[in-house]
């Protein structure tokens, strides 16, 4: 049997949306994304999207006080149950402290994360270059810099914190969009 609730865990631009998008028409879960969540928010111009814009520009990561709350209300939705396709969160050891309360006391353990491994320079590369196709107001240059040692020093942490749980699959993520899928598809098995 498939694993159902998963985590994508990888550095910025590794493809975790790409592959979440296309596990969720595999599987038929939710693809829970609090970067898309919080784009929304401050597209919509709400309290959360007020307070986190400027920091979502600059590469930084949003309080953890803020995304928690962002992603316990979405995991409290009902079409979380029969799992989901975390991508994105958690980001720091509090979030991944946070959300093995929720799922405690919501769907159920977590079952996998699918760590994805990709080498620094080629993230550089493809981030600048989905900047041209998306335009997304943090796809650039300083902004993708700071990001990546976001990653390094609140991220990459949970990557220990997950193989300590034996959770942790990791995954080489160089290829294209379906060799990836497919190596993820057998870890998940
Ligand atoms: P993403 O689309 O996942 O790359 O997220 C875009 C931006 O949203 C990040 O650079 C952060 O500023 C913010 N963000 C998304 N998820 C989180 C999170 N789990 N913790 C903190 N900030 C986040």
């Amino acid at each position: 049997m498939t694993a159902t609730r998963l985590l994508l865990l990888g550095p910025p631009g590794a493809g975790k949306g790409t592959q979440a998008k296309l596990l969720v028409a595999k599987l038929q879960i939710p693809q829970i994304s609090t970067g898309d969540m919080l784009r929304a928010a401050v597209a919509a111009g709400t309290e959360v999207g007020k307070k986190a814009k400027e920091t979502m520009d600059r590469g930084d990561l949003v309080s953890d006080e803020i995304v928690i709350a962002v992603a316990e209300e979405r995991l409290s939705q009902a079409d979380a149950r029969g799992g989901f396709i975390l991508d994105g969160f958690p980001r720091t050891t509090p979030q991944a402290e946070a959300l093995d309360g929720i799922l405690a006391r919501l769907e159920g353990p977590l079952e996998c994360c699918v760590a994805l491994v990709v080498d620094e320079d080629e993230l550089v590369g493809r981030l600048l270059k989905r900047a041209e196709i998306e335009g997304r107001a943090d796809d650039n240059e300083e902004s993708v810099r700071n990001r990546m040692k976001v990653y390094r020093d609140e991220t990459a942490p949970l990557v220990a914190y997950y193989r300590d749980q034996g959770l942790l699959a990791e995954v080489d993520a160089l290829g294209s969009v379906d060799e990836v899928q497919e190596r993820i598809a057998k870890v998940l098995q």
